[in-house]
Order: structure tokens, then sequence, then C-alpha cells
């Protein structure tokens, strides 16, 4: 398929402007306030990506529940005392990646390099390597222009095989790309616990 054809549905791209951001620097007074319940004040957001709980676990970790679509998104409040103005991070629930900002998404909070706004190629991680080929792969498949192709929150599953391509080709190609996403989400997993210990389960994962 030549490059840039697509399927019949609106092409629209991914620029950071299109979601609202959140700022790590909200949430410094939650690493002295009580525990409980909050709600964020923005009108930008939704009832669900604005209720939040503070919790802190065994290990002394602060960290922030928003319940998105009926799953637990776990955030990490995680102050850098090192520096000279204690700058505060916040965890990515996805690739537990300390970042100052996170980003409104449909059913999730993510940071730009999961949703797929940008993303580095030096000192990338496995994980991030990771991302990279199965974005590759995604656009080797369903080209460039293919509205989700950088968004990891995306499953391809439901994905159409291209026109002209045999079923057999198209099924093997996209249960590679299936297979690599499982590998994916489960060094997600495997990044959640680094970041919490083991007081939060798998099974708490947003997404399987
Ligand atoms: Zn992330």
């Amino acid at each position: 398929m030549p490059k840039g054809q697509h399927f019949g549905r609106k092409q629209t791209r991914a620029y950071t402007g299109e979601y609202h951001r959140i700022n790590a620097r909200i949430f410094k007074p939650l690493l002295t306030n009580p525990l409980g319940n909050y709600s964020l004040d923005s009108e930008y957001l939704d009832n669900e990506h604005s209720k939040l709980k503070l919790s802190e676990n065994k290990n002394g970790i602060r960290y922030l529940t928003f319940t998105i679509n009926h799953k637990p998104h776990h955030i990490a409040l995680k102050l850098d005392n090192r520096s000279a103005s204690n700058k505060l991070y916040i965890t990515c629930p996805y690739c537990q990646g300390q970042r100052q900002h996170l980003y409104a998404i449909k059913y999730a909070y993510g940071c730009r390099k999961c949703i797929g706004l940008h993303y580095a190629t030096q000192s990338e991680r496995p994980q991030e390597r990771l991302m990279r080929r199965i974005r590759k792969l995604r656009k080797d498949l369903w080209g460039y222009d293919w509205p989700d192709v950088n968004n990891m929150f995306e499953r391809v599953i439901y994905w159409p095989k291209p026109k002209w391509m045999r079923w057999k080709t198209f099924e093997q190609r996209r249960n590679k790309i299936i297979e690599l996403e499982k590998t994916y989400w489960a060094l997600a997993a495997q990044q959640l616990k680094n970041t919490f210990g083991n007081y939060l389960s798998n099974s708490e994962l947003p997404i399987k």
C-alpha cells in the first residue's frame, strides 16, 4: 500500500496541544497533606480524570490513584532530593518514567512518550526500544498516516487488513505486533514493581 493511503477514518495527528496536560508541581501539597480523596480543579478534565485518591504504601511512597473506565491508574509522587529545588516528578502509569507532565487521554493518563507525541531515540531503555520497534512494524503495515499508529494505548487487534494484502500474511505480521505488545506491557508491569515495590500487584495494572 502506498504511503499516505488511509482507510476512511478521519486522519488526526497527535500534537501536544490536543491533550490537557497536568504538571507535577500542582501535586506538591499532597506530599504533606492528609491521605484521602482529592479533586483536581480544572474545567478541562472530566470527573474521572479529576478525582483522585492519595495513598501511601509500606515503602513510604505516596501515590495517586485515578479510577478511569473502572480501572485504577497509579501515579507515584517522586521528590528529587538531590536538586536544590526539590523538584517533584510524577510517574507515568505505564512506563513508570519520572515526568514533569502527564497528559489526559480518553481512558488514561500517560506521558508523551507512551502516547506517541514524541519519543527520543537516545539512551533508550529496553522498553523504549521495544516501543519504537512496535511503532515501526505498525507503520510498515498500516502506513504512517494511520491515526493511532504511535499510540501505545490503542491495540492493533481490531485494525483492518490493508486491501491488497493476503490474509495469511496480514495475520502473521499483525500477530507478531500483538506478541511484541504483550512483551511491552509485561515490561511495564515490571517497571510498576520497580516504582512501588511489591505493594501493588500486577493485577492492578490498568492495561493488560
Ligand atoms: Zn509513559
